[in-house]
C-alpha cells in the first residue's frame, strides 16, 4: 500500500493529512436519510477507518496531474498517479513541436519547482517561450523522475472507469464514507480495481477531439475514414511529413491549431512539390483567424495572422468558406468530403482542427454536477463558454466552483473547461493547490484563491475562437515586452477565458 510518509495523520475527513481540521462539505443533492441507529453509526465509523487508510488517485501525469500530485505530498496526502501513456505529459508529446504562447514564469507550478529544486534542477528562463517538448523534457520528466512522483506513478495505466465501491450511482446510504474504485487497464492487457479514498480527474481532453461533422456528431463515414484522418496538430515538415508531403491535405476548423498546421504546410510545399493545401471553415470568413494582423495586441499571433492571410491570398491555401462537413466517403485512391450545401472537395489527408470535449464516459457512475452547454462545473460553465468569451479573464478559483454532489472528487486541468478552448496551466495549478487543501481539511486555505499575474493576462481576446494554440509559426522564443492584451482591449488582472467576444459576436460560426 501507498503509506511511504513517516508522519502522516488522519483527519476526521477520512483522509491521511498533515493539517488538523477534516475536509467536511455538504451534499449538494439528495442527504442521506438524517437518524441512524447506534449499530449503523458504528459500521459507518469502521467504513470511515478503513477509507482513512487509502490513497487518492490522480488520473492523468500532465503537468496538472503531477502538479496535483505535488500539492498532496505538501498537504501530508498519499497520491497514487495512473497514466495511461508510456511516460508522464503523454498529450503534450503529440504537440512537442509547438511552442506556448505563455513564458515558462507561467508554466511551473510552485509546489512541483519545490520538489525538483533539491535535485539540482535548472529552472528555465522565466520570459522565454517554451516548445511543448521542451516542457516535457526540462519540467515534466525531471518532475516525475523525482523520488516522490515516481514511486506513485504508474505509466501505461488507463482508467476506464470510477464508481464507489459496492454501489451505483443511485445508492445513497453511506455513500460520502465508502471509497472509490478506480478501474484501470494496465499495460498487458491486465484490468485491475484500485480502492482509493479520493479521486482527482486531470486526464485532459486531447484524446477526445471533435467530429469532424456539423451538429456535433461525427460527419457520415468519419469512422471508416480514420485512417486518412490525422492527429489534431500534426508535425507536417517534421515527424508526420511522409503523411504530407506530396499530397492533398485538408485542414478543417478556425483555431489557431489550424492557422499553424496550415502554415507549416505551406513550409512543406515549397521543398515538397505537389503538396496542395486546401481549407475548410464553416463561418463565411476566415477573418478571426487572421485576427488584428500587424496591430494585433500579440504580436506573434498577429504575424501568424497576417502570414496565413497572405498565404490565401496568393493562392498557396485553397480557402473553402462556409463548408459544413456532412459526410467523409473513402474512396480507393483518396476521400471525397461533401459539404453540407452539396460541394465536395478531394482530399487525401484530413487535419481536424476541430477542438477538443471532456470524455465523461469514464465517470458514468458518479454524481456530477456540469454545465449543460459546456461540461465544466456548473458554476464555472458560464464564466468560460465559447459562445459568449473568446479570450478575456476568468476569475481564480478552486475546490468550492469544482465540487461535485459525489463528495471528494473533482476534476481538474484542461478537462475542467470540458467544450470551453481557453484553459491555462496557470488556472489549473491554482485549482490543484485549492482542491489538495481542501482535501487535506483546509477549508481556508482551499477558499482563499489568488492567481498572481500580469495586469493584462497572457493572451488577449477577439482573434480567434481560442487561446488554446500558441503562435508556434512565428520565430519569436521570448515572451513579448507586453505578453498580451494590449489596446484596444481592456486589461485584466488575472488570467484569459472570459471577455464578451465569443461565438456570439461573430456570424456563422
Ligand atoms: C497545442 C496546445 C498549446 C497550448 N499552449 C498553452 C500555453 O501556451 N499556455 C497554457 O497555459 N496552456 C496551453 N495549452 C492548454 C493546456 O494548458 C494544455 O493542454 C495542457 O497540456 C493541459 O494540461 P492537463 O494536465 O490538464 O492535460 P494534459 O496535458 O492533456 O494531460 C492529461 C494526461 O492524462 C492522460 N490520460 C488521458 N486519459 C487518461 C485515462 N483515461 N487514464 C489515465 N491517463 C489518462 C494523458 O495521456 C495525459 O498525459 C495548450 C494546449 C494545446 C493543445
Amino acid at each position: 500500500m501507498l503509506h511511504r510518509h513517516g508522519l502522516l495523520r488522519r483527519g476526521r475527513s477520512g483522509l491521511l493529512l498533515n493539517s488538523t481540521a477534516p475536509a467536511c462539505r455538504p451534499h449538494k443533492d439528495r442527504q442521506a436519510p438524517r437518524f441512524e441507529p447506534p449499530h449503523q453509526r458504528m459500521k459507518q465509523e469502521d467504513s470511515m477507518d478503513s477509507v482513512k487508510t487509502l490513497p487518492i488517485a490522480v488520473i492523468g501525469a500532465g503537468p496538472v496531474g503531477l502538479a496535483t500530485a505535488a500539492h498532496l505530498l505538501e498537504r501530508g496526502l498519499e497520491p497514487v498517479i495512473f497514466e495511461a501513456g508510456p511516460t508522464a505529459g503523454a498529450a503534450i508529446e503529440q504537440w512537442r513541436h509547438i511552442r506556448l504562447f505563455s513564458p515558462w514564469r507561467f508554466n511551473l507550478d510552485d509546489a512541483a519547482v519545490r520538489l525538483l529544486e533539491p535535485t539540482g534542477w535548472e529552472s528555465p528562463r522565466p520570459t522565454a517561450l517554451p516548445y511543448g517538448g521542451e516542457l516535457i523534457d526540462n519540467y515534466l520528466t525531471p518532475l516525475a523522475a523525482t523520488a516522490q512522483i515516481a514511486s506513485r506513478l504508474q505509466t501505461g495505466a488507463r482508467v476506464i472507469a470510477v464508481t464507489r465501491q459496492g454501489m451505483d450511482k443511485t445508492h445513497v446510504r453511506d455513500r460520502d464514507t465508502t471509497a472509490f474504485v478506480v478501474r484501470v487497464e494496465h499495460d498487458g492487457g491486465e484490468t485491475r480495481d484500485h480502492t482509493v479514498a479520493a479521486v482527482i480527474d486531470a486526464s485532459g481532453t486531447w484524446s477526445t477531439r471533435n467530429p469532424l461533422g456539423t451538429s456535433g456528431l461525427p460527419a457520415i463515414g468519419e469512422t471508416s475514414a480514420a485512417d486518412r484522418i490525422s492527429s489534431p496538430l500534426p508535425d507536417v515538415v517534421g515527424r508526420d511529413r511522409a503523411a504530407f508531403a506530396g499530397r492533398r491535405a485538408l485542414v478543417v476548423g478556425a483555431g489557431h491549431s489550424a492557422a499553424n498546421t496550415l502554415i507549416n504546410l505551406a513550409d512543406l510545399a515549397k521543398d515538397e512539390p505537389g503538396t496542395r493545401i486546401l481549407w475548410a471553415v464553416r463561418g463565411s470568413s476566415a477573418d478571426k483567424v487572421y485576427g488584428g494582423g500587424d496591430a494585433d495586441g500579440l504580436p506573434a499571433r498577429g504575424q501568424l495572422g497576417s502570414r496565413l492571410r497572405r498565404l490565401v491570398e496568393a493562392g498557396t491555401i485553397e480557402l473553402h468558406t462556409g463548408f459544413g462537413i456532412a459526410a467523409l466517403k473513402n474512396l480507393d485512391s483518396h476521400l471525397s468530403v461533401e459539404a453540407v450545401d452539396g460541394r465536395t472537395i478531394d482530399a487525401d489527408v484530413i487535419v481536424p482542427c476541430t477542438g477538443f470535449r471532456p470524455d465523461l464516459e469514464i465517470l458514468r457512475e458518479l454524481r456530477l454536477d456540469l454545465d449543460p452547454a459546456v461540461e465544466a462545473p456548473t458554476e464555472l460553465g458560464p464564466l468560460i463558454d465559447p459562445e459568449f468569451h473568446s479570450c478575456g479573464t476568468v476569475p481564480a478559483h478552486g475546490a468550492k466552483v469544482l465540487a461535485h454532489p459525489e463528495k471528494d472528487f473533482y476534476i481538474v486541468g484542461m478537462k475542467s473547461y470540458g467544450r470551453a478552448p481557453t484553459f491555462l496551466l496557470a488556472t489549473g495549478y491554482e485549482q490543484v493547490r485549492s482542491v489538495a487543501a481542501a482535501l487535506a481539511g483546509d477549508q481556508q486555505a482551499a477558499d482563499t484563491v489568488q492567481l498572481e499575474l500580469p495586469e493584462t493576462g497572457v493572451c488577449s481576446a477577439d482573434a480567434g475562437t481560442s487561446c488554446d494554440v500558441p503562435a508556434a509559426a512565428t520565430t519569436a522564443s521570448e515572451e513579448p515586452e507586453s505578453v498580451c492584451c494590449a489596446a484596444p482591449e481592456p486589461a485584466f488582472v488575472g488570467f484569459p477565458t472570459g471577455l464578451a467576444h465569443g461565438r456570439s459576436g461573430t456570424t456563422n460560426q
